[in-house]
């Protein structure tokens, strides 16, 4: 995928609508809301920076929360200009799209109050939209992480106004097409996280690509109990935990995808094959998340007549599994990641995601990652810039991954 990505040419004395994601986690400290996490701010510097070096006017749109198409000061984007402004050494003119369009905007850099306190932003109005472009003369888009949604101000305006890709989200579009479109071979996929329904068909589009995909987490109980294992009273998406997405059964996908890859083709140390997909052959289990006792349960080992007992739960992955993933990992010259391999939160089960995450630190693959938990738990292991690249889109990504042509991406190709 080749995007149309900023140049001097296209930009230099001009108006430039940018859409970023500055929907970052806020504090209230003293009744005053403050950003928590200013990463989503900084990605978006050096596009800010470039823009402004070249003589562009520009004006800064972005979403916040849910506020439901409704004003709603909790989710002002104020604290962010002000961020924005301190890290830049420079005014921001905040201000609302109204008094925008009714001012005659002269300021270098202003930023817009958050888009969905207009309904018609996700409804992905074309009357907004041409509001939206009637303060600028060109479109840039940074911000990925939305570029899913067909909402007014990532679809409707490319519409209308000339529309180039900012500098991070041509990086995250780069890395994430070179994974479905030419990856180095040995090509390892690590899947696991509780929800499947999000994963569903970034892991079957991803499956055709890989030559190995490695499952843990609550994910792989779909591929245990597909393959007629016990999974107890372990965390099972069998069917979409959101009910406004399509019914499916999770455990029959997980099936289907095991029987189209049964053949065992991947070589560790150029003898032992493995099968494509490869799901835990032991699991840490216990009563529950807070229990402060565990056991180690030999899924291929176990003995029928011994059933595993019905209120357990499996939250890690167990020793021989990571063994095995690690032994994957190392051959591995491409490494895509999404989802913590058990209940990382816990200590009891953070082992099986702690020693994945440094396996594939330690790895020599180009490695991807990407889903808001698999980076808390690399943040929490301090092995953040032992990775190539950390995406940070989300459902964004997963959708891309899955192949599909992203509305707010079409237009800038
Ligand atoms: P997701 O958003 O689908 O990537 O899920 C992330 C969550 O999955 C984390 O909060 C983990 O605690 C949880 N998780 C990972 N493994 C398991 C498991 N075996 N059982 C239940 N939850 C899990």
């Amino acid at each position: 995928m080749t995007l149309k990505t900023i140049t001097k040419d296209s930009i230099s004395n001009k108006k430039v609508l940018l859409r970023v994601d500055f929907n970052v986690p806020l504090k209230e400290v003293d009744g005053k809301f403050l950003v928590q996490d200013d990463t989503r701010i900084k990605n978006a510097l050096k596009t800010i920076t470039f823009l402004l070096e070249n003589q562009a006017q520009v004006i800064i749109i972005s979403h916040l929360g849910r506020p439901e198409g409704k004003m709603n000061l909790d989710y002002s984007l104020l604290p962010t200009a002000r961020k924005l402004s301190q890290l830049l050494n420079q005014d921001v003119l905040f201000t609302t799209l109204h008094e925008a369009l009714e001012d005659k905007l002269s300021h270098p850099l202003v930023m817009l109050e958050n888009l969905r306190f207009d309904k018609e932003e996700e409804e992905n109005s074309p009357v907004f939209a041409k509001k939206l472009a009637s303060l600028a003369e060109v479109y840039v888009n940074e911000s990925f992480s939305t570029s899913h949604r067909a909402h007014a101000s990532v679809a409707a305006i490319t519409e209308i106004l000339p529309s180039y890709a900012g500098f991070a989200l041509t990086q995250e579009v780069n890395y994430l097409a070179s994974l479905i479109e030419n990856p180095q071979k040995p090509f390892v996929v690590v899947v696991g996280g509780a929800k499947i329904s999000d994963k569903i068909s970034a892991i079957k589009k991803l499956a055709n690509i890989a030559d190995c995909v490695l499952v843990g987490g609550g994910v792989s109980n779909n591929f245990l109990k597909a393959d007629g294992f016990e999974v107890a009273n372990s965390y099972l998406e069998d069917k979409p935990v959101d009910k406004t997405k399509k019914n499916t059964d999770f455990v029959k996908f997980a099936d289907r995808l095991l029987d189209s890859n049964q053949q065992e083709h991947f070589l560790i140390n150029d003898f032992l094959p493995l099968p494509k997909i490869i799901y835990p052959v032991d699991v840490i289990a216990a009563v529950s998340m807070e229990a402060k006792t565990t056991q180690t349960i030999n899924l291929l080992e176990s003995d029928p007549l011994v059933p595993i007992s019905d209120d357990l739960m499996y939250l890690d992955i167990g020793p021989k599994t990571i063994k095995l993933f690690e032994m994957v990992i190392k051959q591995a010259k491409t490494i895509f990641w999404n989802g913590p391999m058990g209940v990382f939160e816990k200590e009891l089960f953070s082992n099986g995601t702690t020693k994945i995450a440094k396996a594939i630190a330690e790895s020599q693959a180009t490695s991807v990652l990407g889903g808001g938990d698999t980076i808390s738990a690399i943040d929490q292991l301090k092995l953040t810039s032992k990775y190539t690249y950390i995406s940070t889109a989300g459902g964004a990504s997963l959708e891309f991954l899955s192949g599909k042509i992203l509305p707010g991406l079409k237009p800038l190709t």
